[in-house]
């Protein structure tokens, strides 16, 4: 028995019908588990050996009966599924596509964990659904695995995102497009607080009534930003709110150097976490313009661009809401988000010159805004040195700025130089440390000025990471996984769960590995 029992249902289904059609997995000839996060099971609230036997692995496989529960196998698939396959559209690389939505996934439901917090169950690689277009509904076992080991990092860093519940291989062998070499074929169980997307709303702005989208407007709403609706205007507080969340986690991203690689309003979450990790990594040397995906071929999508990409997706988001937030006047609407809007800048770099205050061992206090009450917020108020004084967040930034020129002018780890910076002195990573003094004097200058000076060496440990996903290591953990071999991949996997300690079993995953930094993801959709 599962230990809490958890009971699904399809919230969003029952919500606003119009945006998804149920669908049933495909059932998979020869499902293996490959890998179960007991600890995301547990905080679902179900039992890990359960989910390793007929009813769990039932489950894992999308085989639910017409109530949401496991079949029993063997029998029949319900006449009308419970799971569901959802629409959207969205913005890739730029352009509107109209239809995109679950090609392969299905929703197996939506539970409350025991933390008592709504968490949707997703299957991908369940089969081609009405919205495969031309796919064949299937996820290569490399991808899968990619996805689980990225997510487990971004958790453990403390990066809000999606997380793999389980990965399993189908027992059939795929080959996902011509001339590549075939490959297992794998399911990913993900958990998220929804699928709910930029695209889910672009979808429902250019198909659907004004009804359908106040529908899903309050559906968004009540599941991830329940104070909007009690808001003057509810449409501008969710903007404001996802405005908020996802200048919060680009910031997050810059500071651990992570690209999300396919940064389209498909994959923008509307809750905020990050979501949908295909041709993504973690920069090994520091470089502005990195580009890890082999189909950013613009570099669109590049780490320094991200912040950038973000707006540009949330004024996509602003536009689908216009006619929510004055269906008389669209000049009064579009005045209205571009002022929400406008606060993103401010949101991003103040997230971004706090984050950084932490990795570079600067204690900026989190308290209330000096010389008044108000809480943390924008770029202003959440400058919070001791009482009165000049903001500290823009030396900060100006700091971090000039180290990111001077690791990238000769070729610094990002990751290690952190870390350096935290376990003792950072110099020997510099062809010509010359320039790293002079910047440290002024490191050391700007620590001295804050309330605490020395309280913040553990906390860069906290901080700053010994154990990202290294593109070498993954790459390498998940070509063995092809060839059958899952232990690099599950070693892997707890090296990263655990990123801030030093450990000897873990010792050969720490560093970046030979070639890098000419490292390039095929891994697309
Ligand atoms: P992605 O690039 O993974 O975010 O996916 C973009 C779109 O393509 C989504 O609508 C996916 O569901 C769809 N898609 C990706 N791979 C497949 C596939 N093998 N079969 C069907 N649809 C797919
Ligand atoms: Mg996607």
């Amino acid at each position: 028995m599962p230990m809490n029992d958890p009971v699904l249902q399809q919230s969003y289904a029952a919500a606003v019908p119009e945006l998804s059609v149920p669908w049933q997995a495909d059932v998979p000839p020869a499902p293996e588990l490959v890998w179960l996060n007991e600890d995301l099971a547990a905080e679902l609230g179900y039992d890990a050996a359960w989910l390793c036997g007929p009813e769990g692995m039932a489950l894992l496989t999308g085989q639910l009966d017409a109530a949401g529960k496991p079949l029993i196998p063997g029998s029949d698939a319900p006449e009308r599924p419970f799971t569901t396959a959802q629409a959207y559209a969205g913005h890739q690389f730029g352009s509107a596509n109209p239809q995109l939505g679950d090609g392969r996934a299905v929703l197996l439901g939506d539970l409350v964990d025991t933390l008592g917090d709504r968490r949707d169950l997703h299957l991908k690689g369940a089969g081609a659904t009405p919205f495969a277009r031309a796919g064949d509904g299937k996820a290569p076992l490399g991808p899968m695995l990619r996805e689980a080991v990225v997510g487990e990092s971004l958790h453990a860093l403390g990066i809000p995102t999606t997380r793999a519940l389980a990965v399993l291989t189908t027992g059939e062998q795929i080959a996902p497009r011509q001339g590549v070499t075939p490959e297992p074929g794998a399911l990913l169980v993900r958990a998220a607080a929804s699928h709910l997307r930029v695209g889910t709303l672009e979808h429902a702005a250019w198909h659907h009534d004004l009804g359908v989208r106040r529908a899903l407007l309050d559906h968004v709403i009540e599941r991830h930003h329940p104070t909007a609706e009690g808001a003057e205007s509810p449409p501008l507080a969710l903007l404001e709110a996802v405005m908020r969340s996802q200048a919060e986690l680009t910031a997050q991203w810059m500071l651990v150097g992570f690209v999300h690689g396919v940064m389209n309003t498909d994959n923008m979450a509307l809750s905020g976490e990050g979501i949908d990790y295909g041709p993504c990594a973690f920069l090994d040397v520091h470089r502005h313009g990195a580009v890890f995906s082999s189909i950013d071929r613009g570099g669109r999508y590049a780490y320094g661009n991200q912040p950038g990409i973000a707006l540009w997706n949330l004024s996509r988001c602003a536009e689908t809401l216009l006619e929510l937030v004055d269906e008389e006047d669209p000049n009064v609407a579009v005045e209205q988000a571009t002022a929400v809007l406008e606060g993103y800048e401010g949101h991003v770099l103040a997230a971004y010159a706090r984050g950084l205050a932490a990795k570079l061992g600067i204690p900026v206090a989190t308290g209330p805004a000096r010389g008044g009450g108000s809480p943390p917020d924008g770029e202003g108020a959440a400058a919070t040195g001791a009482g009165p004084g000049p903001d500290p967040l823009p030396s900060i930034r100006e700091l971090g700025a000039d180290l990111f020129a001077l690791l990238e002018e000769q070729q610094v780890d990002h990751t290690g130089f952190f870390r350096a910076l935290t376990d003792g002195d950072p110099s020997a990573l510099f062809r010509d440390p010359a320039p790293f003094e002079v910047w440290h004097g002024r490191l050391l200058a700007l620590r001295g000025t804050g309330p605490s000076a020395d309280a913040s060496e553990e906390a860069m440990a906290r901080t700053n990471p010994v154990h990202i996903p290294r593109n070498m290591h993954l790459d390498a953990a998940l070509r063995a996984a092809h060839r059958g071999d899952l232990e690099p991949a599950r070693t892997l996997l707890e090296a990263v769960r655990r990123p801030f300690e030093h450990r000897a079993e873990h010792a050969h995953l720490e560093g970046p590995g030979d070639g890098g930094d000419l490292f390039m993801t095929f891994c697309g959709t």
